[in-house]
């Protein structure tokens, strides 16, 4: 049995922040994470668009994790939290003082039938979200000569739901360029009521929709893809699950999600899966010297990488103070973005709180599209991501921008309680 003063689990967005801040404890801190590549997701709906080349989404994890501390290759299998321990596939057991939970959300694309088969078989069927696909989505749009290109939305959380829209307006103005928009419907089916949850962003996109003629279904969630006869089969939500066929020609798919299998079955989640955490503290619940942050948790906020880093501030600032017997303080607002990129240089910057108000940095208005806050999104934020990373001195967007822009312009970043 090896001991360590502090064990993350996942070395991904949100532990390899926490790792690099935790750098200086050294081998009394381990990352359990089994895979030896770290993907920098964000930068998928690009790839995805053509825009990027998938490699610069990706490192190998030795270079993003601090060198200082242990990388444990392998997976958590079960947690004992009572008991300070958890289990990793090879059978070893792991001790631990602290615990550090960031194990991301699982991606259940097996959920829907038809749907692992027509992503392997059939060239037409893309989906952003898993490196094993992503590289399909813009040859699928380059070979599209017009149809239906259909977009969905799953009726489950999500990581990143801006992520479906993003990549359906980037197809629709390739489209455009390709001179075949003429000739195609560009359909959203999304399982969820509204386009977006924020107002003020919400609005923005509704105006980008209308403008682009783009058709969306809501309450439409995808259930079947029965690719050789290029239909998918949607659920209508708000009608006792009627299910339509859809025919396509091009169908990019966001697949269902949920907490991982591992989590599920353990003593630290909530209800619906997800680690069980103080909002505003990030401490676990029940469990004082556990900690969470990023997709795989119960707080109330979007699944985003911007999260997860804010997240990892406070984290650490009440990991290191519970460390030092204090009491974990309620630091954290709920802070999340979206760049909700609407073409190939211009995007909507939505930021807010767990009140769902917008918490923007910036001096303009960023529900409107810009050309400034695509190039952020597009040219800044991943170098940011990388540099960040290797130097541990991650410090969150926010502060990355406010650094980059100019002076903050918003309200203050403590939680109003
Ligand atoms: P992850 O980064 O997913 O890391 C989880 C880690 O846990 C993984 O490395 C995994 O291997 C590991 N793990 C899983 N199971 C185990 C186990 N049993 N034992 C040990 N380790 C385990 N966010 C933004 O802020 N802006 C964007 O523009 C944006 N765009 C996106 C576009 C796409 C297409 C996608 C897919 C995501 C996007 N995101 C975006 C979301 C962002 O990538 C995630 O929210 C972020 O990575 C969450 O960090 P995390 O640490 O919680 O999870």
């Amino acid at each position: 049995n090896s001991k360590y003063k502090v064990v993350i689990v996942g070395g991904g967005t949100g532990g390899c922040a926490v790792a690099s801040k935790l750098s200086s404890l050294g081998k009394s801190c381990a990352v359990v994470e089994p895979s030896d590549l770290h993907y920098n997701q964000s930068i998928w709906t690009l790839v995805g668009a053509g825009l990027k080349g998938f490699q610069s989404s990706v490192r190998p994890t030795r270079e993003v994790l601090p060198s200082s501390i242990d990388w444990i290759q392998d997976k958590a299998v079960t947690f004992d939290p009572d008991k300070n321990s958890l289990e990793l596939s090879s059978g070893d057991k792991i001790l631990y003082d602290y615990l550090v939970v960031a194990m991301g959300i699982q991606l259940d694309y097996d959920k829907v039938d038809g749907l692992l088969d027509a992503l392997d078989n059939d060239p037409a069927v893309a989906s952003n979200y898993s490196p094993r696909w992503v590289n399909k989505t813009f040859p699928a749009m380059q070979e599209f000569r017009g149809g239906n290109a259909i977009f969905t939305y799953p009726n489950t959380p999500i990581k990143c739901a801006g992520a479906p829209q993003k990549i359906m307006y980037l197809t629709e103005e390739f489209l455009r360029m390709n001179g075949v928009r003429e000739n195609s419907n560009v359909i959203f089916n999304t399982a969820m009521g509204v386009i977006f949850g924020v107002k003020k962003y919400a609005d923005a996109l509704q105006k980008v929709i209308q403008s682009r003629s783009i058709q969306v279904n809501y309450k439409h969630n995808l259930v079947a893809v029965y690719h050789k006869k290029k239909t998918a089969i949607f659920a209508k939500l708000d009608k006792d699950n009627e299910l339509v066929p859809f025919e396509y020609d091009f169908l990019h798919v966001t697949p269902p999600m949920s907490s991982p299998d591992v989590l599920k079955k353990s003593s630290l989640v909530n209800r619906g899966g997800w680690v069980d955490l103080s909002k505003h503290t990030l401490q676990h619940t029940k469990y004082s010297n556990v900690f969470g942050l990023g997709d795989c948790t119960s707080l109330p906020t979007s699944k985003t990488a911007a999260a997860a880093t804010a997240q990892c501030g406070v984290l650490h600032q009440n990991l290191t103070a519970v460390m030092q017997g204090k009491e974990a303080a309620p630091l954290y607002d709920g802070y999340a973005s979206y760049p909700l990129i609407t073409s190939r240089e211009k995007c909507i910057l939505a930021e807010f709180d767990y009140n769902s108000h917008p918490l923007e940095i910036m001096s303009v208005d960023q529900g409107l599209e810009r050309k400034l806050t695509y190039g952020m999104k597009a040219s800044i934020m991943p170098e940011i991501y990388w540099q960040a990373m290797k130097k541990s001195k991650w410090i969150g967007p926010a502060s990355a921008r406010k650094n980059l822009i100019g002076p903050y312009h918003g309200k203050s970043r403590s939680p109003k309680l």
